[in-house]
């Protein structure tokens, strides 16, 4: 972290300790270049990742819903679905921004599903692109998937 004083890059933590209940974590900096000292609390981020549709209205991130989607697009397919649970549960810390839209959210799981099943990406594609949320995505999916069957 850059010396809030003159900007130098060169500060060091000279002490690190629990604050706010344990909820954060103060840290005492000091510049080598200026000497001064600052402190720095870290906590975690309690606002969740907003999701902006189409429409305009937001959302929280909901990665049960990313992983529904994903299950569906992979069934019957022979994909490991732990990793699309890793995907899933993980997607919120790869987005660095407070949110992302429903576009962009198709975007990265169709490039997560296009290296893992063909089929999958392709059904997945073929039916998001269309769709505002993952709600109206899984009854497509669904719908989908009735059609054809013996
Ligand atoms: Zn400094």
């Amino acid at each position: 972290m850059n010396c809030p004083y003159c900007g130098s890059e060169g500060t060091r933590v000279v002490d690190s300790r629990p604050s706010d209940q344990g909820l954060a974590i103060r840290r005492r900096r000091e510049c080598a270049a200026c000497g001064r000292r600052f402190t720095t609390y870290e906590r975690p981020q309690l606002e969740p990742l907003m999701v902006r549709k189409r429409s305009g209205v937001q959302e929280a991130f909901n990665p049960d819903k990313l992983l529904r989607g994903l299950l569906l697009a992979c069934e019957k397919r022979p994909v490991d679905p732990e990793r699309l649970k890793r995907f899933a549960y993980r997607f919120e810390d790869q987005i660095d921004a407070p949110e992302i839209s429903t576009e962009a959210i198709g975007k990265r799981a169709m490039a997560f599903l296009r290296e893992l099943d063909e089929v999958a990406y392709i059904r997945f594609a073929s039916v998001y692109r269309e769709f505002d949320s993952v709600e109206r995505f899984i009854e497509e999916i669904q719908r989908l998937g009735g059609e054809g069957e013996p």
